[in-house]
């Protein structure tokens, strides 16, 4: 198990909850000595143009240089844990900002690139792959991932909901049954429907049960090749203990 992170994600880039100082930080000591980490690099316009416009790319840079510079780089560490789950390796991409409200030519909710549509459309021009699934655990709907991936067969999106943790946890079982012949797993791994979170629903332990589940679904149908990339998750008290659980049961 890998987690792909790079100190330039520490660096401010916008006033918002995602960029906050200390959130990586508050991670970073939480999973210091129990995984490796890895460096990843920036990825180029010609990545970002794999799912979004041209113009969409050139607002981001006029509007947020720091934003677009950083943005590409977490683009890079989505893309390298991709690769190294393709290549066996399960991996994680400790990873700012985050990407699932990131459309083709439009971005709201703290995001900016869509780290995870990008490092899937990576392999599946590299012809990798010929479809994957994505499991989106964070608290809000991640309408730029659907957007990107709306009619094509090459992705299933999955956002499931629940009133109480149980019935979450019964919608994301139900989820993974129903997902057949695919090549890959990649969990877009929100933090805030932790129960001191905004959404005020899972435990911690309950992180570590979906990272097991996703790790037997890999096994069990696309040859364990499994990765995620961190979304949301706001309360540094938490965040770290909830990466690391979700990561200890991936392993
Ligand atoms: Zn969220």
């Amino acid at each position: 198990m890998k987690v792909i992170f790079h100190k330039k994600y520490t660096e401010v880039y916008a006033y918002d909850p995602a960029a906050e100082p200390g959130r990586m930080e508050a991670i970073c000591r939480a999973l210091e000595g129990a995984f490796e980490f890895e460096e990843p690099n920036s990825a180029t316009d010609a990545d970002l143009k794999l799912c979004h416009t041209k113009s969409h790319i050139q607002y981001v840079k006029e509007h947020n240089a720091p934003a677009y510079t950083v943005g590409k780089l977490a683009v890079g560490g989505a893309i390298k844990a991709a690769e190294l789950a393709y290549d066996g390796e399960p991996s994680f991409g400790l990873i700012r900002p985050p990407g699932h409200h990131a459309s083709p030519s439009s971005c709201w909710g703290f995001c900016y690139f869509n780290n995870m549509c990008i490092s899937i459309k990576r392999l599946l021009k590299g012809e990798k792959i010929k479809r994957a699934v994505v499991l989106d655990i964070d608290l809000h709907y991640g309408d730029g991932t659907a957007n990107i991936f709306s009619g094509s067969r090459e992705a299933t999106y999955f956002h499931p909901e629940g009133y109480h943790r149980e019935e979450f946890m019964e919608t994301l079982t139900r989820d993974l049954e129903s997902a057949k012949n695919y090549d890959i797993l990649a969990i877009s791994a929100g933090f805030d429907r932790h129960e001191n979170d905004w959404g005020r629903l899972l435990k911690t332990q309950d992180y570590q049960k979906i990272g097991e589940l996703v790790k037997a679904y890999s096994l069990r149908n696309c040859g364990g090749r499994r990765y995620g990339v961190l979304e949301g998750g706001y309360n540094h008290e938490v965040l770290g203990d909830n990466v690391k659980a979700l990561l200890e049961g991936l392993k």
